[in-house]
């Protein structure tokens, strides 16, 4: 039995421990995941580590765990949780009792269900061993189809391109990242990565997969020698859910990072949880920031210290030359106003709902990025001073 057993080795588990220990907590503690490695970084894996530029070291998410006594159960998967005895069942078989649980169990890729597709095998691109898997099979590959115009798909382009590979993308709606950026960003980076050679399809639908390559649903095929799959995420909330813990596309939690069991908290990916950026007050968010603030939150808690995650979402990118990033939640703007300019390749957009800043997307505008943590809490920001070049928004009164 362990004090506290946390589930799941990402970047919000990791982080729970770490901040455990460094808060002083001197009870044993557990930590058990599925992947057999050490943990590790994912942002890297569509980006350097793909691109053949860091070794498996470098992704490395936690310094010796052991050393600060950490158990680490690598490997092992969490298959059942029992409230009323307080024990888990795992994967090989035996059980582990718990006094409080951490659930960071993250997301997982949705799968592209079309004739053909489990015969193709498809990278996804989540996990290290997906990617080693196909830098693996690089050498023997000239083209690459990419499924899905959201940030994994465009990553993996940027990168395979930049490995010389021929890419084609193709995106079922009218637009890429339809569902997480501005129109404006959308065709900001269009237009990128055609210039960059990447094939773009938008509103285009998959239709099935054959020996030839993809079958599009325009009645188009597209050759590759692999297929890559990012078409969103789901959450693993599965384990939760049979455990009778509240979940709506997501495990619910409240601000402090409380599942509907008291002795259970949650963070990341898995969660769907209070959020005053959010349009309709709760969503789910997969971000780094998100994972590791909602882990600093919910250790807290569970020291009985009661804590609001209340961080500004936080979110970033690299494509080609452009280094993304992205402060707040965007979705429903009814406004935008631009700084900079957009063919210069370095402007920051800004989102504004029911008049209030949301969001700001930049590219290559580090310095907007930072202020925007800043003014999106505590500013009466306008979008006429947004496109006002002589006002230093940062001035602006609060
Ligand atoms: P994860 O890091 O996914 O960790 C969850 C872990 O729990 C996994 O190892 C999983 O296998 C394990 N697990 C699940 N169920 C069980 C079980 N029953 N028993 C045991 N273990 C279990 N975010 C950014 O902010 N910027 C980026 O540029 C960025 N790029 C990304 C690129 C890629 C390719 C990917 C995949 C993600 C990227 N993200 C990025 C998102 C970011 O990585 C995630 O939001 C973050 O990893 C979430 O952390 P987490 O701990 O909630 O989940």
């Amino acid at each position: 039995r362990f004090d506290i057993v946390v589930v799941g080795a990402g970047h919000a588990g990791v982080a729970i421990v770490g901040r455990l220990r460094q808060a002083g907590f001197a009870g044993s503690l557990a930590l058990v995941g599925d992947e057999a490695c050490a943990p590790y970084q994912r942002p890297p894996l569509t980006k350097g580590f793909l691109g053949g530029g860091m070794a498996v070291k470098e992704l490395a998410l936690a310094d010796d765990l052991a050393a600060v006594g950490v158990e680490h159960l690598a490997g092992v998967r969490v298959e059942l949780i029992d409230r009323d005895r307080k024990q888990l069942r795992l994967s090989d078989g035996s059980a582990i009792g718990f006094g409080k649980l951490a659930l960071a169990t993250g997301s997982r890729p949705r799968r592209l269900v079309v004739p053909g597709a489990e015969a193709a095998a498809p990278f996804y691109l989540t996990t290290m061993d997906d990617c080693l898997a196909l830098q693996a099979r690089l050498p023997a590959v000239a083209g690459v189809t990419i499924i899905g115009g959201g940030f994994i798909g465009l990553e993996a382009a940027a990168t395979l391109r930049g490995l010389g590979r021929s890419v084609a993308l193709i995106e079922m709606q009218d637009r890429l990242l339809a569902r997480s950026a501005s129109p404006i960003l959308s065709a900001y980076l269009e237009v990128l990565h055609r210039r960059e050679g990447v094939d773009i399809r938008t509103g285009t639908g998959i239709e099935a997969i054959g020996a030839a390559g993809v079958r599009c649903t325009d009645g188009s095929e597209v050759a590759a020698d692999a297929i890559i799959v990012g078409i969103g995420s789901l959450p693993n909330d599965d384990l939760a859910r049979a455990a009778g813990l509240r979940c709506d596309d997501g495990i619910v939690v409240d601000r402090h990072g409380v599942t509907s069991d008291p002795d259970i908290v949650a963070a990341g990916d898995c969660t769907r949880h209070p959020n005053d950026f959010a349009p309709t007050g709760t969503c789910r968010l997969e971000s780094v920031q998100n994972a590791v603030d909602q882990a600093e939150a919910a250790a807290a808690t569970l020291l009985g210290t009661p804590t609001r995650y209340r961080s500004v979402p936080t979110f970033w990118s690299d494509q080609f030359d452009a280094r993304i990033g992205i402060v707040g939640i965007g979705q429903g703007a009814e406004e935008l106003a631009i700084r900079g300019e957009i063919e210069s390749g370095s402007f920051s957009v800004y989102a504004f709902r029911d008049g209030r800043l949301v969001a700001v997307e930049s590219i290559n505008r580090p310095k907007d990025q930072r202020l925007a943590r800043k003014i999106i809490l505590s500013r009466n920001i306008t979008p006429a001073q947004v496109r006002d070049p002589s006002i230093d928004l940062a001035a602006v009164p609060a």
